[in-house]
């Protein structure tokens, strides 16, 4: 029989970039894909990365399991890469490795954090590109029933940071592994405005500098200053409440959608609300980037929760519109839509 590694009692930490001081019941560290059928499914229960998007507002009375399943493996197809990954490998050390490779495609969401199997969940994006743009299909294992399954592109439902995964009744299903298909003929995506003035024949690691460049001059590291990247969703409104918007307040930024629907910037309703220098104990909205919230040190989970729910009143009063956590927020028994 396969050992599954199991703690009691663990701090969890270091097991989430947030950092906040949080213990889970039980840790089990997933190594092999053979220990999978010894894993009983018990809610409280939560499928974990490397924490990068998940913070844990207080001790979690249930098990955690951490992914962390290695392995890569590339074919060749006439017109595209076909790469299987496994689900506890680092996005990143993904995207460096195929791009060395001549791989390309995946630069754009360079220096994401977190695991491979974490990306489908809210459909990781950055830049223009999004990563259910690239899946041909997942492999998961279904721990309530004890069955491997696979999703196609289409059975995952990808949208704006959401997926199928992200629901509540699926939360069983870990994600083991991701198929992608990146097409040989690579066209990059420069539409966003931080990327506007490179040239339009630039290469694939001219590109991906770029992207890490302005990644690292806007967001803060979460090892040196813990955070979980963007805190909020940019709300989707209708166009016509855009319109309304843009007449009263004329210098808000607005993206437009291929549905017709209109996408703001949280980051900027949140500075423009003058929240800029808001903080609750050790939870702080970040000076350079009003969308992510940091922890200076000794922040807790109430802190947090405070100051997430002040900047949701403000900017609700203010606009009109209501700001959604883009992290998974967890409290004792599992996810804590509400804040
Ligand atoms: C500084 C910073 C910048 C960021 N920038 C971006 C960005 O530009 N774009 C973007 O989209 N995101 C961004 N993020 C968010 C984060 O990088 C992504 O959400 C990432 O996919 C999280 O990976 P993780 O392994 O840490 O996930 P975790 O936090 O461990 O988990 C996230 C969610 O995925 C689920 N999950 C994890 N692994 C599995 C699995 N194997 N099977 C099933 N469910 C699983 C968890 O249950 C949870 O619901 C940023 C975060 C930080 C800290």
């Amino acid at each position: 029989m396969d050992i599954i590694l199991t703690h009691s009692q663990q701090s969890l930490q270091s097991r989430h970039s947030f950092a906040l001081p949080a213990y889970a019941r039980t840790v089990i560290e997933l190594n092999d894909e053979a220990q999978l059928p010894n894993i009983q499914w018990q809610e409280p229960f939560w499928i974990l990365g490397e924490g990068t998007n998940t913070l844990f507002l207080e001790d979690f009375e249930g098990t955690v399991l951490v992914n962390q399943l290695r392995g890569v493996q590339i074919t060749e197809a006439d017109d595209a890469w076909l790469v299987s990954v496994a689900a506890g490998e680092n996005w990143h050390g993904l995207v460096c490795s195929l791009s060395a490779q001549g791989i390309h495609g995946f630069e754009n969401l360079a220096l994401i954090p977190g695991s491979v199997g974490a990306a489908p969940v809210q459909n990781i994006g950055a830049y223009g590109v999004e990563v259910g743009q690239f899946i041909t299909a997942v492999d998961i294992w279904d721990l309530q029933s004890q069955q491997a399954l696979q999703w196609t592109h289409a059975d995952c439902e990808f949208r704006y940071r959401e997926s199928r995964f992200k629901r509540k009744h699926n939360r069983h299903l870990l994600i083991t592994q991701v198929h992608f298909a990146l097409p040989k003929q690579w066209v990059p995506e420069l539409s966003y405005p931080d990327l506007r003035n490179l040239p339009a024949d630039v290469s694939a690691s001219e590109l991906m500098a770029r992207v890490i460049a302005v990644r690292e001059a806007k967001l803060p590291d979460p090892k040196r200053l813990p955070n979980a990247g963007s805190f909020f969703k940019n709300p989707v409104v209708s166009a016509e409440r855009a319109q309304e918007l843009l007449s009263k307040y004329p210098m808000m930024p607005q993206f437009f959608m291929e549905n017709g629907d209109v996408k703001l910037a949280a980051g900027w309703l949140i500075d423009q609300a003058g929240l800029k220098s808001a903080a609750v104990g050790d939870a702080a909205v970040h000076q350079q980037q009003a969308l992510v919230l940091v922890n200076h040190g000794r922040a807790s989970g109430e802190d947090l929760r405070a100051l997430a729910r002040s900047i949701q009143d403000q900017v609700a009063t203010r606009y009109g519109v209501t700001l959604e956590p883009e992290v998974r927020l967890l409290s004792k028994q599992g996810v804590d839509a509400n804040l």
